[in-house]
């Protein structure tokens, strides 16, 4: 990351939370009323991390995980947020504005990364959990690289809900043999996905008969699943009956 420095002073309130570094939010873009994607610049302007790894943030004393989305070379750290009304931290983020700062853990987490050894790269998600797939494929593509494809399943229940639907599909187009996009809504009869014409179901049922359809070689194929617990066990189950190489970032527990 450049050198943007964030100049920040302790907020009242933060008590244990105190003596952590602060970023400071720097852009906020609401979705819908309970999804937002923030971009914030740590203290000093240096986060270290790699693709699809996590950020430990914090407000007011409680702290939680959030995926990266941005890549590395970005000057940002960006995250995409769910409100969980009655969540520790999430209202005290929806108050968020731009200048304000939250604390963050002074190192990235999580194995949740590219595993580079497989050329074709399954990521299946839900809302939020594609946070990780952008982050690999933004880097991916800055690093100019070649040889291996990223297949993005992207599942919500409504259309309004996709948020990183533009980028991906563009990058679709644009780069055809690296990525391919499927955004899925899981409720298209509802009024607010009137005029869906993509896929439709849950991820969990409907990701292999995507595998198929692509014709991914399972020796060569390593399946992520990111986001909703329950499509995670989903996946999971029948990834592991069939043989398929698996990893995953459950958001929460069930
Ligand atoms: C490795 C990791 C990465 C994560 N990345 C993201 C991310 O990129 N974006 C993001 O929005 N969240 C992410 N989360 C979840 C995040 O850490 C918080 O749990 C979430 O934002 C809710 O925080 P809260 O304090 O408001 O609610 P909490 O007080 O933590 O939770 C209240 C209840 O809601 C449940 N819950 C938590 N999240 C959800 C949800 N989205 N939908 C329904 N129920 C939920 C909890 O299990 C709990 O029962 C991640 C979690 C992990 C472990």
């Amino acid at each position: 990351m450049t050198n943007l420095k964030v100049e920040s002073k302790v907020e009242s309130g933060e008590g244990k939370l105190a003596s952590l570094p602060r970023a400071k939010l720097v852009e906020r873009r609401d979705v819908t009323d309970d999804l937002m994607v923030i971009k914030l610049v740590p203290e000093g302007g240096v986060f270290d991390f790699k693709p699809g790894q996590y950020c430990t943030l914090g407000k007011e004393g409680v702290e939680r995980a959030y995926s990266i989305a941005s890549a590395p070379h970005e000057d940002f750290l960006e995250v995409f947020v769910e409100l969980v009304p009655e969540g520790g931290l999430t209202p005290k983020m929806w108050r968020l504005k731009v200048g304000d700062t939250m604390s963050i853990r002074p190192r990235a987490k999580g194995v949740f990364t590219f595993k580079d050894n497989f050329h074709h790269h399954m990521m299946l998600s839900t809302v939020t959990g594609v946070a990780p797939s952008i982050s690999m494929i933004r880097h991916y593509l800055h690093e100019r690289r070649e040889g291996h494809t990223f297949y993005v399943l992207l599942g919500a229940s409504y259309q309004d809900e996709l948020t990183y639907d533009r980028e991906l599909s563009s990058l679709a187009v644009k780069y055809p043999n690296t990525v391919k996009f499927v955004p899925a809504c899981s409720r298209p009869d509802e009024d607010r996905n009137v005029g869906w014409t993509g896929a439709k179901g849950r991820v969990n049922a409907i990701f292999e008969s995507y595998l198929g359809r692509f014709n991914l070689p399972k020796e060569d194929t390593m399946i992520y699943a990111c986001g909703h617990p329950g499509m995670i066990a989903d996946v999971k189950e029948k990834a592991a009956l069939a043989g398929w190489n698996f990893i995953e970032e459950r958001f929460w527990k069930e």
